[in-house]
């Protein structure tokens, strides 16, 4: 061990009164339905069909709404639509403009601002797409779109150029034709379904699909993205996830960005999917005045564990056109992976990656743990700053053909 102090180290903890409170499970309420009746507010169809989607009900329901909000609700129908759960809805202060649940699903005016460097489909989807609603980047599976709506609509969705069809995009997915072009490709071993949200079509439709799916005898492993579980957790019934255990492997990635989205509703969901032997992970957006802060992504980490939910991966938000009020820093990200890397269960420790603007895929950034190397040594610095010698091993010969040989280059 070297004894010299790296000065990325020594971060304050954080304060443990804030942890906790973030880290309590509070049910969601119903402030503003109270006269609703239980049988309503827990059937996810009556849920749907009271969204909150135009500026008057967003209005009578919270008259804090500013300015900027106001024209973004009225502007939001040519971009991306509003849509927002009366479920969801409850987790917002009105009396605060900066409540990290009303940032995520309340148009602002701020969305129509674009930058030069901002794009419809910051990912490359489409360029990726032998099929309509298929995209094939990775060489060994596939996402399958299968919808363009969701219970609610985030605004920075990376398919925004598509979900709600606000801009008239006009998506019609083709089963049988993505369908038979996994079974055409055997390399294709796992197929992620997403959207818009999977979740929800009825369990029927989606029972077909899967069954379909199943059908193949190359596809390995089955997932679902779904953001349903934290704006719809009535969504996730018995019966669902009855159907949804016929066809593990099947893992389900949930889309949760601040502690306050995990309810003891959605924790209930949660627990319901998992004990259908559904493994569960996360997948978080860092977004600005969200979870940018190291104190809200631990114990949002934290409370993912506690909802049997690993945390997956912490997406730098892409390049979407109109969502530079919502995007964090690169540099805020790796403060926030510094934070969390050794200081809490290496389980609760996400991968933040960037998905490379243009098509090129998901890219790991990570602070620099690795100061130097060569053919004898490694030095490496641990989440504390202090700097350990660690002396390098020899290969010997590849256990298998094709291995290549390392060079002089592998040496920094
Ligand atoms: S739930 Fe997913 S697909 Fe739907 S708007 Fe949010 S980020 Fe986009």
């Amino acid at each position: 061990m070297l004894t010299e102090e790296a000065s990325q180290g020594g971060e304050e903890p954080p304060d443990p009164a804030r942890l906790s409170a973030l880290k309590a499970f509070q049910s969601a309420g119903r402030k503003f339905w109270a006269n609703v009746t239980d049988a309503d507010w827990n059937d996810w169809r009556w849920q749907l069909k009271h969204r909150i989607t135009r500026l008057e009900q967003l209005e009578r329901l919270m008259p804090t709404l500013t300015p900027e909000e106001r024209a973004g609700a009225v502007l939001a129908d040519t971009k991306l639509a509003m849509a927002i759960t009366p479920y969801f809805f409850n987790l917002i202060d009105p009396s605060d403009e900066n409540c990290p649940i009303r940032r995520q699903v309340i148009p602002r005016l701020e969305e129509t601002d674009t930058a030069p460097w901002e794009m419809t489909d910051p990912c490359g989807e489409d360029s990726h797409s032998p099929v309509p609603g298929l995209v094939h980047r990775y060489p060994d599976r596939v996402l399958f779109l299968v919808t363009d709506r969701c219970a609610a609509y985030c605004r920075y969705c990376t398919r925004s150029r598509l979900v709600s069809n606000a801009t008239g995009y006009d998506f019609h997915p083709e089963f049988d034709r993505q369908i038979d072009y996994i079974a055409r490709h055997p390399e294709v071993r796992d197929v992620l379904l997403s959207g818009g949200d999977p979740l929800l079509f009825s369990d029927e439709k989606l029972e077909y699909l899967l069954s379909r799916l199943r059908a193949i005898p190359h596809v390995e492993f089955l997932r679902i993205g779904s953001r349903i579980p934290i704006f719809l957790p009535q969504r996730i019934t018995p019966e669902l996830c009855a159907m949804l255990r016929q066809f593990h492997p099947l893992f389900v990635s949930i889309h949760s960005n601040h502690p306050r989205e995990l309810t003891t509703e959605v924790r209930a969901a949660l627990e319901r999917l998992a004990d259908a032997g559904i493994p569960l992970g996360n997948q978080s957006v860092l977004l600005r005045h969200v979870n940018d802060d190291v104190t809200v992504m631990r114990a949002h980490v934290q409370k993912l564990l506690m909802c049997r939910v690993r945390p997956y991966y912490i997406y730098q938000c892409d390049l979407i056109a109109g969502s530079a009020h919502l995007r964090a820093s690169v540099r805020r990200g790796l403060q926030i992976m510094e934070g969390l890397r050794g200081h809490t269960t290496g389980y609760a420790v996400p991968t933040y990656v960037i998905d490379a603007p243009g098509g090129g895929g998901k890219v790991p950034v990570s602070p620099e743990y690795v100061l130097s190397r060569n053919k004898d040594r490694v030095v490496i610095r641990n989440f504390e700053g202090r700097i350990f010698e660690y002396p390098e091993a020899t290969d010997g010969t590849p256990l298998f053909k094709g291995v290549p040989p390392l060079n002089e280059s592998d040496f920094v």
